[in-house]
């Protein structure tokens, strides 16, 4: 028998947290703050910027949106940024990505304050998650830690593997997991017998982007299983890198997509925006 790890019951506590605290600042005469920009009109972003939004709403912080024309250039981000970096209203500032292709991605993520950067992107943020002392943590990984927290799965000297590297994954989740005292192995597509290592894995976390990717052969008995894909199927339906129907069995607890570990981000956003605010 597996526990389906319900990332919608874990989130709604950890809001219900958050609100208490935004309640508790407001009281201070500090109202939490996030400044969400987002560029362009990639209906996608669109999505995710309504749900900042609402988020922010739901635990009673304040929500301000910059919603600018695809032909804004990087010069004009970088002004408001400027302008953002210097508003006491504001205690997190976002720039939804993707951007268009001419605006100077790596420049606007760098202009954003270390302080005010919820995301975690900026490299003094990154750098303080490799040194394990940090005030951000990147939302999806950290989601998937207050997953493992909530249902009690111990970390600590278990050997966690993860497939996928890229900076807003990957490579931070090997950093939480070794903060909490994993054994880290981290897999990409230059990786020789994946399977194999795998298979090992007493928490296997997938970030891939691609569905079905993980497969029952490849999972031990009794693994804890998260699924961070989200891949859009022809027919509409959303579809994780764990193929869950095959899997479910052979694990001790895995999270669904939808309903795992996408809730969670959001959330984790809104508890550095608090952290921020503090
Ligand atoms: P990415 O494309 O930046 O990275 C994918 C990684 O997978 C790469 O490091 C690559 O080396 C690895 N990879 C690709 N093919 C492989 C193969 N055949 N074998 C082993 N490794 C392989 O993607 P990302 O931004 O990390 O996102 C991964 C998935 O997670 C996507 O589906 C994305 O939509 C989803 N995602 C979900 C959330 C969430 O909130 N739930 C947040 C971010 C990303």
């Amino acid at each position: 028998m597996y526990t389906r790890i319900d990332g919608k019951e874990v989130s709604a506590a950890v809001r219900e947290n958050i609100k208490n605290e935004v309640s508790a600042l407001k009281a201070q005469g500090i109202t939490p703050g996030l400044a969400v920009i987002i560029v362009g009109n990639d209906p996608a972003s669109r999505v995710y910027v309504n749900n900042k939004k609402k988020g922010c709403e739901q635990v009673g912080m304040n929500s301000f949106e910059y919603a600018l024309p695809e032909e804004t250039t990087t010069e004009e981000l970088l002004e408001l940024i400027e302008k953002l970096n210097n508003d006491a209203d504001v205690h997190g500032i976002l720039c939804q990505l993707p951007v268009p292709e001419h605006i100077d991605e790596e420049k606007v993520l760098n202009a954003i304050s270390p302080d005010k950067d919820v995301d975690a992107f900026h490299p003094v943020n990154c750098g303080k998650v490799m040194t394990g002392d940090y005030r951000f943590a990147p939302c999806t990984p950290a989601g998937m830690v207050e997953m493992l927290k909530h249902y009690n799965i111990d970390i600590a000297g278990k050997h966690c593997v993860i497939i996928g590297r890229s900076n807003i994954v990957g490579k931070p989740m090997a950093m939480l997991m070794l903060k909490h005292n994993a054994t880290v192995t981290v897999c990409h597509s230059r990786t020789q017998n994946l399977a194999e290592i795998a298979k090992q894995a007493d928490i296997l976390v997938a970030a891939v982007g691609r569905p079905k990717f993980v497969t029952a052969d490849i999972v031990k008995d009794g693994a804890v299983v998260l699924d961070v894909g989200i891949n859009r199927m022809a027919d509409g339906k959303l579809c994780g890198d764990v193929d869950f129907d095959a899997v479910c069995e052979k694990t001790s607890y895995i999270t669904p997509v939808p309903g795992g570990v996408g809730p969670m981000t959001i959330t984790m956003l809104l508890k550095n925006t608090l952290e921020a605010a503090k």
